[in-house]
């Protein structure tokens, strides 16, 4: 396309020839998570752009420069979501949801976020979204790790690992905090600009840098481990213990703090060796302090985000093949009368074999090009009508796989007949 409309980059089309991986994974999905009683919340694709200042944090990549704001025609600051977890707080709060009360969500949908383009990193792209919401854990949160390690072995996918950290709680942060600051004060010189502009702001960001200049001096850093309070210590603990009972390995990794601010206590990350780069397809962790920031009241919760792409790729580099679907029948009609009566026959069957699919060869022409377009659509049987048989009122049957036969039969008989050759 020259002097058309061009696809904005970063920005991809789901083509039917790749959804059958998407619906395979979206599939699993569901299913998982109605087994542990988890209840789909959809919330919108855009907010107040101040949400995700307070919620995420001013000082991360995200609020800084990945977000698609935009001022509508009221002049509200708007922001397309580039994750979900303050929305569902938010809804949870506008909605009354909480007040004591105990809430297992999930949600799936689109994504933005203005990073650079490359493979397993896009600028709209989806997130399979939990949220637990009321629930102090540490039960829930192993609940949550050992779900995702259940989807996994469902999707038959090895090569994904656990790491886990704890941050804490916000007091046992502060402090920490202030060791890291002294820190790297006294590495300021070799602090990119990046890291020197969090250090005012956040600094615990700085350990989140994906710099390479900056991984040595990373390394040197406090840990917030040898920081936590006992109550934080023992969570992490009796978590552990629960994954190690439950037989799932994990490494703990001290420097794991994650990308957004809201994160207090458990946090976790899957990474993969299988994607190159763009590694981690699943994290998430606690955020018992998020929705009283936001003026909801206090209500500790944990969730996760899962990245449908990089699973999807996963899927593929597994050689996974999802099963498509084709139809059952495929009617091809000759004539036209033949097509009208077709169109009811069709109807009919759709009607008297729900669990069936009926194709209906569209645009007619000759039979041999039909029964070409019958045979590619993956049907199993065609049926054939044409001006003589609508004379007879008979319809012909015709095996398109294996032995090819053909048989006749009254049209009021077609759906047993159908039904039967279909058992065979
Ligand atoms: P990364 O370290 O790859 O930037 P992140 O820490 O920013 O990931 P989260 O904000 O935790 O990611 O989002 C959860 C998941 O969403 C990630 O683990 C990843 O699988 C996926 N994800 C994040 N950003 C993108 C993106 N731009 N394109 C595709 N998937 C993404
Ligand atoms: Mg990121």
């Amino acid at each position: 396309m020259t002097n058309g409309i061009q696809p904005i980059r970063g920005m991809n089309d789901v083509l039917p020839a790749e959804i059958g991986l998407w619906q395979h994974l979206e599939g699993a999905l569901r299913e998982l998570v109605a087994t542990y009683g988890y209840e789909e919340i959809r919330v919108p694709i855009v907010e107040h752009t101040e949400l995700f200042k307070r919620s995420i944090g001013e000082f991360t990549d995200i609020v800084e420069k990945e977000m698609y704001t935009f001022t509508d025609q009221g002049g509200d600051s708007l922001t397309l979501r580039p994750e979900t977890t303050a929305g569902i707080a938010r809804a949870a709060i506008s909605n009354g949801l909480l007040r004591g009360q105990k809430h297992k969500l999930w949600c799936i949908g689109p994504m933005f976020r203005h990073e650079r383009p490359q493979k397993g990193r896009y600028r709209q792209f989806h997130q399979f979204d939990v949220e637990a919401l009321g629930y102090e854990g540490p039960d829930v949160d192993a609940e949550l790790i050992v779900m995702l390690a259940r989807l996994w072995r469902m999707l038959g996918l090895t090569r994904v690992k656990l790491q886990l950290n704890s941050l804490g709680t916000p007091a046992a942060r502060a402090l920490y905090r202030e060791q890291l600051v002294a820190y790297f004060r006294g590495h300021e010189a070799a602090l990119d600009t990046d890291s020197r502009r969090r250090l005012g702001g956040n600094p615990l960001r700085i350990l989140d840098s994906k710099n390479p200049d900056m991984q040595a001096i990373i390394a040197g850093a406090p840990l917030i481990v040898d920081h936590l309070d006992l109550e934080s210590r023992a969570h992490f603990e009796t978590l552990q213990a629960a994954l190690r009972a439950a037989g799932i390995d994990f490494v703990v990794n001290p420097r794991l703090v994650r990308g957004l601010d809201y994160y207090s206590r458990t946090v976790f990350e899957w990474t993969t060796d299988a994607l190159g780069a763009q590694d981690a397809v699943c994290s998430g962790g606690r955020y018992d302090g998020l929705i009283a920031q936001l003026g909801g009241e206090a209500t500790p919760a944990i969730g996760f985000a899962m990245g449908i792409e990089r699973v999807v790729e996963l899927l593929r580099l597994a050689n996974v093949v999802p099963v498509v679907r084709a139809p059952d029948v495929y009617l091809v009609t000759q004539g036209e009368r033949a097509v009208s009566a077709g169109l009811a026959l069709a109807e009919q069957l759709r009607d008297q074999l729900p669990q069936r699919r009926v194709a209906f060869g569209l645009g007619g022409g000759n039979f041999k090009a039909q029964f070409r377009r019958a045979d590619r659509s993956g049907a199993r049987l065609a049926l054939v009508l044409g001006d003589s048989e609508l004379e007879r009122g008979v319809i012909a049957i015709k095996h398109l796989r294996g032995e090819a036969n053909q048989i006749e039969c009254p049209v009021a008989e077609v759906s047993a007949r159908l039904e039967a050759a279909l058992k065979e």
